[in-house]
């Protein structure tokens, strides 16, 4: 299964902002935006007027990053949310949340989708009682989702649960912390997810 191994902070830099996809260290002093908030690369610091395609672009791109997901994946996402009835942005976004790592990590039991990625490849996450390791998994409404009884005392889940009680479980969702366990009440609607997100951007970019 394809993925990107390079230094994930560069991916905020180049988008000029977090993107929180190391956990804990995006909210300290560490974090590379904070430190160097320009472009990585001989020529990050040059202040270049974006075109349209460009602003469409980075926001594909940021999208991509936040989710972890590669292009060719990205682009079976929006074929999909095009499919679907109604608004294509809005359908792209709830694909994407209702992937099974997205739900892990907003249910808190990882600092971030790529630790919840791992729990998922790894095998310690139940979807009503059944081991599925696939993090593009797409959850729906009434499903369960659970951390093996083994990952409980887990310090990694422990500490993100921890860390998460302050961000909050978003309203699609409902946690039980001391089951380790998290049930989706709904699919997400757009005012639910918090992302500084422009999909109409995105849609756009695929319409050229
Ligand atoms: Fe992005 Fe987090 Fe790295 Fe900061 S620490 S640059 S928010 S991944």
């Amino acid at each position: 299964m394809a993925r990107y191994h390079e230094p994930v902070c560069r991916l905020c830099r180049r988008e000029g902002m977090k993107l929180f996809l190391k956990g804990e260290r995006c909210f300290k002093e560490k974090c590379a935006v904070e430190r160097r908030s320009y472009a990585p690369g001989q020529h990050g610091k040059r202040r270049n007027k974006m075109q349209p395609y460009g602003l469409q672009l980075r926001e594909k791109q940021k999208v991509r990053r936040v989710y972890g997901v590669l292009e060719k994946q990205f682009r079976r996402y929006f074929a999909e949310a095009a499919r679907q009835k109604g608004v294509t942005g809005d359908n792209l976004l709830r694909l994407l949340e209702l992937r099974l790592d997205n739900v892990v990590y907003s249910l808190g039991f990882a600092s971030s989708r790529a630790q919840a990625r791992q729990l998922v490849r790894h095998g310690h996450v139940r979807v009503n009682g059944r081991r599925v390791d696939v993090p593009s998994f797409q959850v729906r409404p009434g499903m369960e989702v659970a951390l093996k009884e083994q990952m409980r005392n887990n310090v990694f889940v422990v500490d993100a649960l921890d860390t998460a009680q302050g961000r909050g479980v978003p309203a699609w969702l409902e946690l039980d912390a001391e089951g380790f366990r998290g049930k989706v009440l709904a699919e997400p609607k757009r005012e639910d997810i918090r992302l500084p997100i422009q999909e109409q951007l995105i849609v756009e970019l695929y319409s050229r």
